[in-house]
């Protein structure tokens, strides 16, 4: 498997971002990421999708979409879209139409921040996911930055704390994006993938003669990255690797994490059965013993949950094993001490022993 570090979910100056492209593959350059997805509000620009930089360090830039119904009220049912490679707005008003055009294209998408609160203090609105009347999307936007920020922010002095430091305020995904994941696996009996995106916007306030820039994107990329886990090795070639990326996020072979405390590259999720080896996002049959191993990249508390109840809890150990022979849905968590608190560091997408 080949790891490669993404950010998803960003704005540019083409909707209500503050960079250009171009500033934002340097930032991820900066920030050692091998690629981003941009998702601007109901425009999808062809033609920037590539590799750019040098043979030294090179980054992929994938240009997708946020898509949602404008009309709509309560506003909300925000869609990630990603390598459909056409323009899917036309679709907004109707999610499960918008669904099935991505998956006809070829597609793949994401519900943006499924829950999400409103910041009354700012006028912030909330963005939820209001129509749950829909199937055959990919997955869900299990930890999107801006909208824990709103969260967590529901005071003036939280909201002052979190806007000036921002290495203070992530925790994790909210516990009911959570629990809302799991209960749609069970709902719907089938693999749901979880990504972490940043919403990204470099947000810019004016303080008389100074502009201040709020969550700068070099802080995001560096913080809440989906960590995937390709086939094979890239071949240098952006529309052959392009689909190794994309493959690897359709299987749900990846992982959400928080780089920003510790490096978690090399983390792994996998299982051992009679039939072979399998990793996040893979479905099993359960026909004898089933040997689970997880790899951590430091020891930190690490939590294996099956059909979302904690089983077994490590704190002391970098490689963790659970031999069972129970069907069920099992994912882990692993959190970190940072900046005085506990955090969500990784969170794996499951794998699905279920026949
Ligand atoms: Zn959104
Ligand atoms: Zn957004």
């Amino acid at each position: 498997m080949i790891e490669k570090k993404f950010a998803l979910h960003i704005h540019t100056n083409y909707s209500d971002g503050n960079a250009t492209h171009q500033e934002l593959i340097a930032i991820a350059a900066r920030a050692n990421l091998d690629g981003i997805i941009t998702t601007d509000h109901n425009i999808w620009i062809n033609g920037l999708d590539g590799y750019y930089g040098d043979k030294k360090q090179r980054t992929m830039l994938m240009v997708g979409e946020e898509v949602n119904d404008r009309q709509l009220n309560p506003p909300g049912n925000h869609m990630l879209v990603f390598g459909a490679e056409k323009e899917m707005s036309p679709f907004g008003a109707d999610p499960q139409k918008l669904i099935d055009q991505i998956n006809r294209a070829g597609g793949l998408s994401f519900l943006a921040h499924p829950i999400e609160d409103s910041l009354e203090r700012f006028k912030e609105q909330a963005y939820p996911w209001h129509n749950w009347d829909i199937d055959q999307y990919t997955g869900i936007e299990l930890w999107n930055q801006m909208s824990e920020f709103k969260s967590v922010s529901q005071s003036l002095a939280s909201a002052l704390i979190n806007a000036l430091f921002p290495k203070r305020m992530s925790l994790g995904p909210l516990e009911r994006t959570l629990t809302l994941w799991d209960h749609l696996i069970a709902e719907h009996k089938r693999p749901i993938v979880a990504v972490g995106g940043v919403d990204a916007h470099q947000i810019l306030k004016k303080f008389g003669p100074v502009t201040i820039k709020l969550y700068p994107y070099l802080h995001h990329f560096k913080s809440v990255r989906t960590h995937i886990l390709a086939e094979k090795s890239f071949s240098g070639n952006f529309i052959e690797d392009k689909k190794l990326i994309m493959e690897a996020l359709r299987r749900g072979h990846c992982f959400v994490a928080y780089d920003l405390p510790h490096p978690t590259d090399g983390f792994r999720f996998s299982v051992d059965t009679e039939e072979g080896h399998f990793i996040m996002g893979d479905r099993i049959t359960v026909s004898g013993g089933l040997t689970f191993q997880i790899r951590l990249p430091r020891s930190n508390l690490c939590r294996l949950f099956k059909d979302g109840k904690i089983v077994k809890e490590w704190a002391d150990r970098e490689v963790c094993t659970h031999l069972t022979t129970e069907k069920g849905t099992y994912r882990v968590e692993a959190y970190i001490p940072y900046k005085g608190k506990l955090r969500g560091w990784i969170f794996s997408n499951p794998i699905y022993a279920w026949d």
